[in-house]
This record gives C-alpha cells, sequence and structure tokens, in this order.
C-alpha cells in the first residue's frame, strides 16, 4: 500500500470508528478539528467530508445566559433526565473569554459531573486561546463530528455576553435564555439584542422563597417580548419558569425545545436553515482566508497598518480606507 492509499485507508477506518461510537477517536477527531496546524486541518476537511452524510440529524439548542444563572446546573440535570430517555447527549461550549478572564470555564467537566460521569453524554470546552472566529468554526465543525457519532441532542452553552450568542444562535434550531429572578428592575440583567435571539426564556431559580419573584420576573419577561414581538414577524418566544437545581419545569422546557424544533421540520423551515447556515458558513471561512492571504502580502499589509492608523486618528474616513485597501490588491471600483 502507498503513503496516499494508507492515509484513505486511515481515514475510512477513523470515520466508521467515530459512527460506530468510539470515544477516542472521536476525542481525536475533534482534537484534529481545533488544531491550527495546516496538516492537521487538511486531514480535519478529509473527515468531516467523509462524516458529511451522517451530519445534521441533530437537536441543536443553544444555551445562553450570564454568569451564575445557572447554566452548567440546568444542562447537567436536562442532560441527564434526556439519557433516561435514552437520548445521546452533547454538550459543547462557545467561549472565547474564558481563558482571559479565568472565569467558569463553559462545558468545564466539573461544573456537569453527573452528566460527564455518563457513557452516552459527551462534553467539550471551548479550545483555549482561541478568537470567537476560531471557536465557531471549531464548534460547528464539532457539532457535525458529534452527529455523525451519533448524538441526537446537541446543547451549545455560552454565557450571555458580547457577541458569541449572535454566532451560537447561526448554528442552533432553538435558542433557549436563562434569566434569574432579581430584586426590582428584572430586565437589566439582559441586554435586549440577548432577548431578541431567544426562542424560550427560562426563568431559573423558582425555589424555595424566590417562587414569587421568577413568576413576577416571568411576567415582566412576557410583557416585554410583546413589545419587542411587534416588529418581527413569526416571532413569538415563549417564558417559562423552572428550578435547575429541583428538577422542576424542566420536562416542560423540553416539551417546549421539541415542539420548536419539530415545527421548524415540518414548516421546511429548518432544511432551509441550515442550508443558509452552510452557506454562510463558506462564506465565512472564505472571508477568513481571504483577509488572511491579504494580510499576509508583505505590500498589502504596510499599508494595512497604515490605513488603520489614519483611520483610528480620524484622518481617514473607514470607507475610504476601504476603497483604498481594495486598489491596492487590484479590486475593480465598484460599479
Ligand atoms: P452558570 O454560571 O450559569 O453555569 O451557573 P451555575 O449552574 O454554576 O449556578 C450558579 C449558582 O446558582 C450555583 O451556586 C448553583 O447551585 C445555583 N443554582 C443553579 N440553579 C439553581 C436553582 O434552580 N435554584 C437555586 N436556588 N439555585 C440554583
Amino acid at each position: 500500500m502507498n503513503d496516499t492509499d494508507k492515509a484513505a485507508a486511515d481515514l475510512a477506518r477513523t470515520a466508521e470508528a467515530i459512527r460506530a461510537g468510539d470515544r477516542v477517536d472521536l476525542g481525536r477527531a475533534i482534537t484534529l478539528v481545533e488544531s491550527a496546524k495546516p496538516e492537521d486541518q487538511v486531514r480535519a476537511q478529509e473527515l468531516l467530508e467523509v462524516l458529511l452524510p451522517f451530519t445534521g440529524k441533530a437537536i441543536r439548542i443553544g444555551i445562553s445566559g450570564v454568569p451564575g444563572a445557572g447554566k452548567s446546573t440546568l444542562i447537567d440535570q436536562l442532560g441527564v433526565n434526556l439519557l433516561a430517555e435514552g437520548h445521546k447527549v452533547a454538550v459543547l461550549a462557545v467561549d472565547p473569554t474564558s481563558s482571559r478572564t479565568g472565569g467558569s470555564i463553559l462545558g468545564d467537566k466539573t461544573r456537569m459531573s453527573r452528566l460527564a460521569a455518563e457513557p452516552h453524554a459527551f462534553i467539550r470546552p471551548s479550545p483555549a486561546g482561541a478568537s470567537l472566529g476560531g471557536v465557531t468554526k471549531t464548534t460547528r465543525e464539532t457539532i457535525a463530528v458529534a452527529e455523525a457519532a451519533g448524538f441526537d441532542i446537541v446543547l451549545v452553552e455560552t454565557v450571555g455576553v458580547g457577541q458569541s450568542e449572535i454566532a451560537v444562535s447561526d448554528m442552533v434550531d432553538v435558542f433557549v435564555v436563562i434569566a434569574i429572578p432579581g430584586a426590582g428592575d428584572e430586565l437589566q440583567g439582559i441586554k435586549r439584542g440577548l432577548l431578541e435571539l431567544a426562542d424560550i426564556i427560562a426563568v431559573n431559580k423558582a425555589d424555595d422563597d424566590n417562587i414569587e419573584r421568577a413568576h413576577r420576573a416571568a411576567t415582566e419577561y412576557r410583557t416585554a417580548l410583546h413589545i419587542l414581538a411587534a416588529g418581527h414577524a413569526g416571532w413569538s418566544p415563549v417564558v417559562l419558569t423552572l428550578s435547575a437545581r429541583d428538577n422542576r419545569g424542566l420536562d416542560a422546557l423540553w416539551d417546549k425545545i421539541e415542539e420548536r424544533h419539530a415545527s421548524l421540520r415540518d414548516s421546511g423551515v429548518l432544511a432551509e436553515r441550515r442550508a443558509d447556515q452552510a452557506t454562510s458558513w463558506m462564506r465565512e471561512i472564505f472571508e477568513q482566508r481571504l483577509l488572511a492571504a491579504f494580510k499576509g502580502g508583505r505590500r498589502a499589509a504596510r499599508h494595512y497598518q497604515e490605513l488603520e492608523d489614519k483611520v483610528r486618528a480620524g484622518e481617514l474616513t473607514p470607507a475610504a480606507a476601504a476603497e483604498e485597501l481594495g486598489r491596492l490588491v487590484g479590486l475593480k471600483e465598484p460599479e
């Protein structure tokens, strides 16, 4: 067997092992996907191509909320409930900030200790030190690998701050925001932008002497969403209360998630959305490559910095600088 044949046989064997549920090969494949080394990337893409026909079958759910909202408690409990029903559950994290702030690491196995011990669960934290672009590319590809490995539920955890929610909402079917009852103005803690992404708002910690406050918070969210929804045709998020700690309200949450997913699937919107996601993913990767190639060019790189400095100093408008860069790399003037 020559080297090419050997590599192809190796690839086929790995793909087969992943599909058969081999954890070691699954872990290795994801490490390959996360690797920035060009030779690993080539192999990762080859593997993804072989796995492609077996992807896309999971319910993909985004779970977001500020630190302390109860994301890991909820994912742990929901995951355990779903395993008991015979599902296979993968938990992935999109968190480009954790390595810098030293805060709780999303997707950390110690935060989901019961789920982490289950053979039909798989937990993967964000790769450390990666940019948002790097994390989202990796997460998208990891979703695909997990689906090929037979995980029928993929939970993508993210912190309720910054840009990562938008990236996550673009790779999941149902987006859940976890809120907590607070004192006074309930809506303080959650940004309007985050609310606008939500399919479901789950007010957590509705237990002990918090029950009444949780219900009041839910009412406030319903009112706020009602106003927001007026500008969005076909968008009608639901609000519910639950206690992740006590495993109360989680069945109702799951029913809503399934209901959303089924209606997306039956109306054909899911297939359309997946197709849109795939093409926007292609565009994103291409743009990243273009930009990397462009910045790698000596002449362009020198001018790039110069123009950036001028824009920063307010000497040049961003549009004029972008035009200038376009001319430098030989782009035609816009028609
Ligand atoms: P995360 O940072 O969003 O992952 O939040 P955690 O799941 O780590 O929870 C933060 C804190 O809230 C922990 O002390 C949990 O024990 C607590 N917590 C989580 N869910 C509930 C709940 O349903 N009720 C109560 N009372 N506390 C909860």
